[in-house]
């Protein structure tokens, strides 16, 4: 397995700034931390059946409280987990029993659309109460700190995006075929044993099958860090819910401004909720931001993303600039983005991240 990954998937093993960047994840990937989902499932949580929803939110509260202290024992090798029991009732089943609360009148995503998914409504995205994989594969065209990547994408999407290269698996979201958490626990293990560095979850987008998620976590008997693959158009409430349980957020931040999210993504109030999340995910885990170069959304997109970055969350947080973009989907409908980006466009962006005080940037 090891000796076909590409030479750039081996060298970053080495590299400082993903060191820098990742030092938990490569521990994890390593074997030589636990992943947080197992320790989230190793915090004892004691509720009655007769608990209040918000008496549950309380408990989840002091339990993530919990659940940073056991990891930072954990972390400095003051403690294994092997040494913390089992529990009955860990904050990771807890988590799954709000998550399914949150499914029966929907807030995964911030369109809010509160739906009952379990009564078979359907919300924007249109994903059912089950999670449906339209693939899953060892991917190794993903960062090099990340291949080989156990990748499953999820059909359907909270984003319309008009230009969405994987629009057969975001915008059907019935189509793949229906999994079980139970199903995907062993898809893991079987990648792990095959050399998968992480499993990451996609799509689509991975936030409607939130709840799922979350319960093939608690299932997993396998060590492997998880990496969530977002538009990070998360609710609130979904955020908490996915603290402590990922070790590495990878997230697509594409638009600087609510104009252009609105236009070619279809969502309301982009740049202070996908802010706000990264925000979060950076105290949570460690974090790779992604952002594609779109034609003629260097000035109104790349420059706000990548000098909130800067100043937010610092100069060394890891961002992948992309150059990818190519029109696809309904892309022809807009004309100034219905073309690649130029050299010039690239070489813009670049020269922004370099400005702006980046230095922990990938192409
Ligand atoms: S996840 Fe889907 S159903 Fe739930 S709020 Fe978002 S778009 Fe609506």
């Amino acid at each position: 397995m090891w000796s076909v990954l590409r030479p750039d998937a081996i060298a970053v093993l080495r590299d400082e700034k993903a060191q820098q960047a990742l030092s938990r994840y490569f521990a994890v990937m390593e074997n030589s931390l636990p992943a947080r989902f197992h320790i989230c499932a190793r915090v004892e949580i004691k509720t009655t059946s007769d608990s209040s929803e918000t008496e549950l939110w309380k408990k989840h509260e002091s339990g993530l409280r919990e659940l940073n202290r056991l990891q930072k024992r954990v972390d400095e090798k003051k403690m294994k987990i092997e040494d913390l029991p089992k529990p009955e009732f860990s904050l990771l089943d807890l988590k799954i029993e709000l998550a399914n609360k949150i499914l029966r009148s929907c807030r995964f995503c911030e369109r809010r659309c509160q739906v009952d998914r379990t009564s078979g409504r359907l919300g924007v995205c249109g994903v059912g109460t089950q999670p449906r994989i339209a693939s899953e594969f060892m991917h190794y065209g993903e960062e090099p700190e990340l291949v080989p990547s156990y990748t499953i994408f999820f059909s359907g999407c909270t984003f319309k995006c008009v230009f969405c290269q994987n629009w057969d698996i975001s915008q059907y979201p019935d189509g793949g075929a229906l999994a079980t958490p139970r199903a995907l626990a062993m898809l893991i293990k079987k990648a792990r044993q095959a050399g998968a560095r992480n499993v990451n979850w996609v799509g689509g987008e991975p936030t409607p099958n939130l709840h799922a998620i979350l319960e093939a976590l608690s299932k997993c008997e396998v060590n492997i860090p998880s990496v969530w693959n977002s538009n990070m158009y998360l609710s609130s409430e979904a955020m908490r819910l996915l603290a402590g349980t990922q070790d590495v957020y990878l997230t697509d931040f594409k638009y600087g401004n609510d104009r252009c999210a609105e236009r070619y993504s279809g969502v309301k109030n982009y740049f202070e909720i996908v802010s706000r999340n990264h925000m979060l995910a950076s105290k949570d885990a460690e974090l790779i931001i992604r952002h594609l170069v779109m034609p003629n959304h260097v000035e109104c997109c790349t420059k706000p993303v990548l000098e909130w970055i800067a100043e937010n969350l610092g100069p060394n947080t890891r961002v992948n600039l992309m150059d990818q973009y190519r029109p696809c989907y309904r892309a022809d409908e807009y004309e100034e983005i219905n073309r690649r980006i130029t050299s010039d466009e690239f070489s813009a962006a670049l020269k922004i991240a370099e400005e702006v005080g980046l230095q922990n940037v990938i192409t």
